[in-house]
Formats: structure tokens, sequence, C-alpha cells
């Protein structure tokens, strides 16, 4: 049997793990992450087109890439995101292909997502406060936002919240969104805000902090072996609660040792580390008449061997990309 493509970085480390961004659009304007004053939106030509980001993810299946999730932006909103999502799954190599989503356009296209061969689905929700929801998004939504979450349940996906705590907008509201795991097969994530553009104007909550509060509210947690696919997260099983409880640490408790993904932005730059802007331009080669298939796989395999050993969001960062959260995908 041939053996299966792997792709490592310099480091050793094996990258098996795509985030695409498939749009810089959104229809929230989470306070945390896009620029309240508007953002200046890429054209449309500057934006890979749905043919080019499944070409990308063929040439990087053949490469060792093994999972993409599917981000944004919104990645609801783009147009023609169910016949990508079934493009991607059915490449050879790739084995799951999942999505993060704010979960307000989830209900009526769940069916049609898992159909698609979608496997997972993450929804980010910041807080069980109609109001609350509202002040931090800029919209009035919570409502198809919940009904989103039961129809990726109903539909049969894998389904888990991320939940970002922040002092000054949702650190009351942390142990009810909590409680989404207490009838539902739902894991259940805190994740500690990175320093990334409007990100860096609010103070997040450390993952020690939000366990210590879940412990005080439901009990002593059982910590569970990391199993596969939970990647950086560390998980937890709280008495009364039938889905996982996981905390994401970048900032207390890097695991850029163990960092497996790239991140393709919207307009095709191939991005080595949230923070730091190497990587390499796809969008060109792409347009160059009868660029091969063989030459885009040159490139981005020099590409990764470059990609950096750590962030330093805990310190002053050199050479930090000055892209925002919803241009990169999270
Ligand atoms: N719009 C989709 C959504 O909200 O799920 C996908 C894109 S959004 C950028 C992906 C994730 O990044 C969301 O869960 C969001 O809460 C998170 N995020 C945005 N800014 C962040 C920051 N500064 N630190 C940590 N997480 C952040
Ligand atoms: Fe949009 Fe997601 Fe950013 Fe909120 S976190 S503004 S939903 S991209």
């Amino acid at each position: 049997m041939p053996l299966e493509p792997v792709m490592k970085d310099d480091l050793g480390r094996v990258i098996d793990y795509l985030r695409i961004s498939v749009t810089d659009k959104c229809n929230l304007r989470c306070r945390y992450c896009m620029p309240q004053e508007g953002v200046r939106r890429l054209s449309h030509e500057a934006v890979l087109t749905l043919e080019e980001i499944a070409r990308v993810c063929r040439v990087m299946a053949s490469l060792g890439i093994r999972k993409v999730r599917v981000t944004g932006g919104e990645p609801l909103v783009r147009k023609n995101i169910v016949k990508l999502s079934a493009d991607i799954r059915e490449l050879p190599g790739i084995e799951e292909i999942a999505m993060t989503t704010n979960g307000v356009c989830l209900a009526p296209l769940a069916e049609e997502l898992r159909r698609a061969g979608l496997d997972r689905v993450n929804i980010s929700l910041d807080t069980l406060r109609p109001e609350r929801y509202a002040r931090i998004t800029g919209r009035d939504a919570l409502k198809e936002v919940l009904c989103g979450l039961e129809a990726a349940l109903s539909a049969g996906m894998a389904v888990r919240v991320n939940c970002v705590p922040c002092r000054e907008l949702n650190a009351k509201d942390l142990e009810e969104v909590a409680e989404l795991a207490e009838s539902r097969p739902v894991d259940v994530r805190f994740i500690e805000l990175m320093p990334i553009g409007c990100g860096a104007r609010f103070q997040g909550i450390s993952s020690g902090e939000i366990l210590e509060r879940l412990t005080a509210r439901f009990g002593e947690a059982q910590e569970l072996p990391s199993g596969r696919g939970d990647g950086p997260a560390q998980y937890y099983r709280f008495p009364g609660l039938l889905g996982r409880i996981g905390v994401i640490s970048p900032i207390s408790h890097k695991f850029c040792d163990r960092c497996n993904r790239v991140r393709l932005t919207a307009e095709g730059r191939l991005k080595l580390c949230l923070q730091y802007d190497h990587g390499v331009d796809l969008r060109e080669l792409l347009r160059e008449p009868e660029v091969s298939d063989e030459r885009i796989r040159q490139r981005i395999a020099e590409a990764v061997r470059q990609k950096p050993g750590e962030h330093h969001f805990e310190g002053p960062g050199e050479d930090a990309d000055g892209r925002k959260m919803y241009q990169i995908g999270g």
C-alpha cells in the first residue's frame, strides 16, 4: 500500500489541518472582533473563487492535509458554501470537514450541510442573555442562533459551542453558557481572548478562573485525556452535564509545540501562524495561466517548512500581522 503523504515543518511538527476563511464579510459585529466604526471590504476580485479554494484544498490534501475547517468572516454568508463543503469533503485524503459559524443562518442550512458531508459545527455564542447578545454582536439574533444549534444537532452533526469570556462583555454569563451542555450532547468550550485587532481593547478571563467558577457551580470536575480531534482544548467532565466542558488557553498555556494548523485567508494568503504574517500569497500563483498543481504544491510545501516556532501574544510581538480576527478566521 502506498504511504500516506505527511507534511512537516522544519521543527518536525506534522501539519495536517487547514483552516479556510472563505469570506471577510460578516452579518454580526462582535465588539472584540470587528471594528464598530466599519471595515474596508475586499473587492470581489480580491477574494478567492470557490474553485480556487477547492484547488488549494486538493493540492494540500495531496501534501498531507486531513482536516479542513471552513470559517470567516461568517462562512454561511458566502454564496454556494454548501457546494464548497461537499467539494472539499469529497477530495481524496480529506477525513473531516468542520465549520466555525456564528450560527445566525444555520437553522435553514443545517440539513443541507450535513448531506454535503459537514461532520462538525462550532457555534460561537458568548451569552444566553438576549440583550447582552445584541450588545456584544450588534444584532438581536440570539433566537436564530439557538435554533441553529438545535437544527445542527437534529441533522446529526457533532456540535460545539465556542465562548470567548471577556471581563467587560459577558463575565456574568459563563455558567449559563456552560449549562447548554446540561441536557444536550454539546461540548462547550471557553477560549481565552487573544489581543488581536479589537481583541486588544478588552480584558480576557483565564481558563484557570473559568474552571474555578464552574467547579463552584457544578462541583469537582474530572480531567479527561485528550482524544482524537480535540485539538488544543483540554476537556473536563462536570457532574450533571451531558456534554464536556473544554478550555482553550493560547495565552495561559501555549500549545505552539503541538500546532498542526495553517490558515488560508479569503484573499488567498497561506498564513503559517495566527500572530505573524509569515506565509505565501497563493492568489497570484493560482491566477497564472496554466500553472500546474505541482508548482502550487512546491510553493506550499516550501512555505510550510518556515512555520514560526511560537506566538508571542503574551508580550510585545515583533513582525505581528495587522490582520484582524474576522480576516483570518480565528
Ligand atoms: N463568524 C464565525 C464565528 O463567529 O464563529 C467565524 C469567524 S470568527 C473570527 C471565529 C472565532 O474567533 C469565533 O468563535 C470568535 O469568538 C473568535 N474570536 C474572534 N476574535 C477573537 C479574539 N480576539 N480572541 C479569541 N477568539 C476570538
Ligand atoms: Fe463576525 Fe465571527 Fe467576528 Fe463575530 S466573531 S464579528 S460573528 S467574524
